[in-house]
């Protein structure tokens, strides 16, 4: 089956189109700049690149137009016809507590991912746009699907998404914790089951999400069951640019000394914080890697500080669910950063955890990094959130 994966943002709009059957990618790009002058991005293999052309894209409509354009082109196309592409799977950030799972969509289902915007004012809204601009130039015949963000992490008890405010916004409000990266836990802790050749329903698995935006997820039996996101993605570990877990107490304390508003305390904490933040330097590990051997010592102590925070969060999530058969690393830094993971897994040893120091010397492949007589495996895998949107549309339409 061919699947169109959307990733649609405010003003841009990632695609991949995909054979399930072959999971291969046969051609995927970037629109950016939609409703401001418009960009487009288009490879596929054995095909000539299209890079950041000029194409007015006034909404996503244009944008998705654009796409299809390319996808059917005589001379650099992969498709012969918009026909040949059955069903389109969109990420949706926020799916709240209705959606369990991906869905195929329909005006109910649009209704309910509306219901959600409050909880995602940012994303929820680019994505329905997205959908919107699909069904509008492709037409109501093609299937199209949503796969969330947060659905993965349904299943975790009330103990770990309660948090200990009032019970009433929680039951008027909905304020809970949703979890995200739902879509890249799921792929790589399936992908473990099968590299270990166990059935996912046997093991207790810790996937560590490392990259611009970071998550840990403990997965038991095949079943979220906690994990470091909360109501938003500002929570759990530091990251790039976001500060992670806090004292509420420091946003009274800084909003009043320096007259902030709630949105200018935001903005430092989503955008101006974590590793960014305490280093002054980057938000990319490979900037603080250098600075950091350069003698920064802001830079390293940014680096230790995520590790240690990643660390802290194995250990707990290991607690949480009684053990830990494996431990995953996956996305930018989990794929890539070699050091980081070393960091991270070393003093885990009480709990089982033998890193091998060669087999850690890899990047972007699939690997186990721990040492053979490791009681815990240490897996990198490299996430792929498009295939699994794909192969959740696949299964649906
Ligand atoms: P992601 O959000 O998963 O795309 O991850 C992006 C982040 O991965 C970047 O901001 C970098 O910090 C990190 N990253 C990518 N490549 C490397 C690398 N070779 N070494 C260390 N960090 C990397």
């Amino acid at each position: 089956m061919k699947v169109l994966v959307i990733n649609a943002g405010s003003s841009s709009l990632k695609y991949q189109l995909l054979d399930t059957g072959t999971q291969d990618v046969l051609a995927k790009g970037l629109c950016e700049r939609i409703g401001i002058d418009g960009r487009f991005t288009y490879k596929a293999p054995g095909r000539e690149t299209v890079d950041a052309v000029s194409i007015p894209m006034p909404t996503h409509a244009e944008a998705i137009q654009a796409v299809l354009d390319a996808l059917v082109d005589p001379a650099n196309g992969v498709i012969s016809s918009m026909k040949e592409i059955d069903a389109v799977g969109h990420r949706v950030v926020h799916g709240g507590e209705t959606f369990a799972s991906s869905v195929k969509i329909d005006d109910k289902v649009m209704a309910a991912i509306e219901e959600c915007v409050p909880l995602a004012p940012l994303h929820n809204p680019a994505n329905i746009t997205g959908i919107k601009a699909c069904i509008a130039v492709m037409g109501p015949e093609v299937p199209q699907v949503a796969v969330f963000d947060t659905a993965f992490h349904q299943t975790m008890p009330p103990v770990a998404y309660t948090y200990a405010i009032p019970y009433e916004y929680y039951e008027n409000d909905k304020v809970r914790r949703y979890g995200f990266h739902g879509t890249s836990h799921k792929y790589v802790t399936q992908r473990a089951a099968d590299m270990l050749g166990k059935p996912i329903e046997s093991l207790k698995l810790i996937s560590c999400h490392l990259g611009n935006g970071s998550s840990v997820a403990a997965v038991k039996y095949g079943k979220s069951v906690d994990t470091s996101m909360g109501f938003t993605p500002l929570a759990g570990l530091p990251m790039g640019t976001r500060a992670g877990d806090l004292d509420a107490g420091i946003l009274e304390f800084l909003m009043k000394k320096y007259g902030l508003d709630i949105d200018a305390m935001l903005n430092i904490l989503n955008k101006k914080s974590g590793v960014l933040g305490v280093s002054g330097v980057s938000s990319d590990f490979r900037d603080l890697s250098k600075a950091g051997e350069e003698g920064n010592a802001r830079a390293a102590l940014a680096l230790d500080i995520f590790s240690y925070s990643v660390k802290k969060y194995i250990g707990s999530l290991a607690a949480v669910m009684g053990g830990v058969d494996a431990i995953i690393f996956t996305a930018g830094v989990g794929e890539n950063d070699a050091d980081q993971r070393m960091a991270i897994a070393s003093g885990l040893e009480f709990m089982g955890v033998k890193m091998d120091p060669d087999a850690n010397n890899v990047r972007g492949k699939e690997a186990v990094i721990s040492a053979i007589d490791s009681k815990v495996q240490v897996l990198l895998i490299p996430t792929n959130e498009e295939l699994m949107i794909a192969l959740d549309t696949a299964a649906l339409v």
